[in-house]
C-alpha cells in the first residue's frame, strides 16, 4: 500500500500541534504533566509517520536503534538522581549535535553515489555541522563541569575571543570552499575547528552561569537538529528543532535576566566564577553563630510567619518530605507558612518547584522570587534549607563578587535567619555567603532532612 504525501503532511503537521501544546503545557507545573503526555502522544505519531515513509525500506536497523536506545534510555531514566539532571540534559544535547555531524557526513556520501550534490544542499551540510560540533563538544564540557569531572571556574587566558573569532572566520573559510568546490577534506577541517570552538566556547564559562550554557546548549541542539531537517527534507524535523531551538535561546534570555548577567557576556564566556578560587576576604575568618535544630524549633513555634528558602542542599539530602511534615505541623500551630524559590536555586530551572511538588506542599504558598521578596521584611523567621548562592547579600554589596548583580532572595531583611547546612563550604559558585556573619543569622549544622526531621520531633514533644 502507498501512502499519499497528504498523510504524512498531516501527520507531521499534527505532530508539530501536539509538540506546541507539550511545550504550552510545561509553563506551569499545574499544566505540565498533560504537556508531557501531548508531547509524548505527538512524538509517537512522528515516529510511525517517519516509519511509513516510501523510503524506508529496512525497518531491522531502525529497529536496533530503537530497542537499544530505549533499553539504555529506561535504564538511565529510572537510576538517574533529580540533582544530576542537568548533566544529563547536557550529555543528551552532545548526542543530538553528534548526529547531526554523523548524518551531514552520510548524507553527503548517499547524495554523492546517485550524483544529487547542488550548492544548497552543501551549504545545509555545512550549517549542520557546523552547529552539531559545536554543541557536541561544548555539551560534553558542560557534562564535564556539572559532573564535577572538571573545575567548574572558567579557564580564561589572553587572547581568547581573537583566538574565537579567528577559528570562526576559518572555520567558516572552509565551509565556504566545500561548498563551491564540493572538496570534503574542507568540510573535515571545518567540522575539526568546529568540534574545538565547542571546547574554547565553555571552557571559559564559570560555574554561576552554568544553568544559562545549558540553556543556550539546548538552543544550540535544536538548531543543528532544524538544520538537519533541511538536509533530509524532513519539515517535521525543521520545524521541531525550530522550536526546541527558540524556546532554549527564550529561556536563556529569560535567565540572564534572572541573574543580571549579559547573553553576549555569557556566550563569549569568562564570567561567573573569576573569584571562585578565593572566598571572599571580607567575610572569611568571621566567627558564625551555631544552634542546634531544638533551637530552631522553639524559634520557629514562636513565630507567627515564617518563610521557607529551599536549595540545592534540599534537593541532595531529598529533605522535601520533611519539610511537607514540618509545614504540617506548624499550620496546626497556626504559623503563616510560605516557600520562596529563586529562578536558578538548585541544579536547573524549576528544580525546586519539582521536588516540593512531588512532596504535595500546596502550590498556593509556594512563591516566585519577585511575588515574595518584599515580605522578607515582615517575617519573624526565614529557614534557609541548603540554599546558599541565592540568598547571598555580596550579590547586591560587593562589587568585586563574581555574583554581583544576580537578584537574590532577600533572605537577609527577615528579623531572624536560621540556615541548614553540613558545613562552612561555599555553593555552587565558589564564593563564601556574607549572610552567615550576619549578628542576626544562626547556622543549624548537619543534613538537612536530619535537621528537619529533628525539628519535627522538637514541635511534636512540645504539644
Ligand atoms: P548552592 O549550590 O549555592 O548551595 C547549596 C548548599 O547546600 C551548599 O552550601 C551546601 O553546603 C548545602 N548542602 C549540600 N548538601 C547538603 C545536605 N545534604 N544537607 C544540607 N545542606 C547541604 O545552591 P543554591 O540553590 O543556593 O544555588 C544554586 C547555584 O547553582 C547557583 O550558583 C546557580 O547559578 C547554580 N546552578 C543552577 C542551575 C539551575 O538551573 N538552577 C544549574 C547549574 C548551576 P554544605 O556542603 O556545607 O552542606
Amino acid at each position: 500500500m502507498t501512502l499519499s504525501p497528504d498523510f504524512f503532511g498531516i501527520s507531521y503537521l499534527a505532530a508539530s500541534i501536539f509538540f506546541i501544546l507539550g511545550l504550552k503545557g510545561l509553563s506551569s507545573h499545574r499544566t505540565a504533566l498533560r504537556g508531557n503526555l501531548f508531547a509524548m502522544l505527538g512524538m509517537a505519531l512522528a515516529i510511525v509517520a517517519t516509519l511509513l515513509q516510501p523510503e524506508v525500506h529496512h525497518y531491522i536497523y531502525i529497529a536496533a536503534g530503537i530497542i537499544g536506545g530505549g533499553i539504555v534510555g529506561i535504564a538511565i531514566a529510572t537510576k538517574i538522581e533529580m540533582t544530576a539532571m542537568p548533566q544529563l540534559v547536557a550529555a543528551f544535547h552532545s548526542f543530538v549535535g553528534l548526529s547531526a555531524v554523523l548524518v551531514a557526513i552520510g548524507t553527503y556520501f548517499s547524495h554523492q553515489a546517485n550524483g544529487h550534490l547542488d550548492k544548497v544542499l552543501l551549504f545545509e551540510l555545512s550549517a549542520g555541522s557546523i552547529i552539531g560540533a559545536i554543541t557536541f563538544t561544548g555539551s560534553l564540557v558542560a557534562f564535564g563541569k556539572l559532573q564535577e569531572i572538571l573545575g567548574s571556574n572558567p579557564l580564561v587566558f589572553p587572547g581568547q575571543h581573537y583566538l574565537n573569532l579567528a577559528l570562526t572566520l576559518v572555520a567558516l573559510g572552509f565551509g565556504a570552499n566545500f561548498m563551491m568546490a564540493n572538496h570534503f577534506p574542507s568540510f573535515l577541517i571545518m567540522t575539526g575547528i568546529s568540534l574545538l570552538l565547542g571546547f574554547l566556547l565553555v571552557l571559559p564559562i564559570g560555574g554561576a552561569d552554568m544553568p544559562v550554557v545549558v540553556s543556550m546548549l539546548n538552543s544550540y541542539s535544536g538548531w543543528a537538529a532544524s538544520a538537519t531537517g533541511f538536509t533530509l527534507a524532513n519539515n517535521l524535523l525543521i520545524t521541531t528543532g525550530a522550536l526546541v531551538g527558540a524556546s532554549g535561546a527564550i529561556l536563556s534570555y529569560i535567565m540572564c535576566k534572572a541573574m543580571n548577567r549579559s547573553i553576549i557576556s555569557v556566550i563569549l564566556g569568562g564570567f561567573g566564577g573569576e573569584h571562585a578560587a578565593s572566598p571572599h576576604a571580607s567575610a572569611a575568618g568571621k566567627p558564625v553563630k551555631s544552634v542546634s535544630a531544638e533551637d530552631l524549633a522553639f524559634a520557629l513555634e514562636n513565630s507567627s510567619k515564617v518563610i521557607i528558602v529551599p536549595g540545592y542542599g534540599m534537593a541532595v539530602s531529598q529533605a522535601q518530605h520533611a519539610i511537607k511534615e514540618l509545614f504540617q505541623i506548624m499550620k496546626e500551630k497556626n504559623i503563616d507558612v510560605k516557600f520562596a524559590i529563586h529562578p536558578v536555586a538548585g541544579r536547573m530551572p524549576g528544580h525546586m518547584n519539582v521536588l516540593l511538588a512531588e512532596s504535595e506542599i500546596p502550590h498556593e504558598i509556594v512563591f516566585e522570587m519577585d511575588e515574595i521578596n518584599n515580605e522578607f521584611s515582615t517575617c519573624d523567621v526565614a529557614f534557609v534549607i541548603g540554599a546558599n548562592d541565592v540568598v547571598n547579600p555580596a550579590a547586591k554589596s560587593d562589587k568585586t563578587s563574581p555574583l554581583y548583580g544576580m537578584p537574590i532572595l532577600d533572605v537577609y531583611k527577615a528579623r531572624n535567619i536560621f540556615i541548614s547546612k553540613r558545613s562552612m563550604k561555599a555553593g555552587y559558585a565558589g564564593v563564601d555567603n556574607a549572610l552567615f556573619y550576619y549578628p542576626n543569622c544562626s547556622l543549624v549544622f548537619g543534613d538537612s532532612k536530619v535537621t528537619c526531621e529533628a525539628i519535627v520531633a522538637a514541635l511534636k514533644d512540645s504539644h
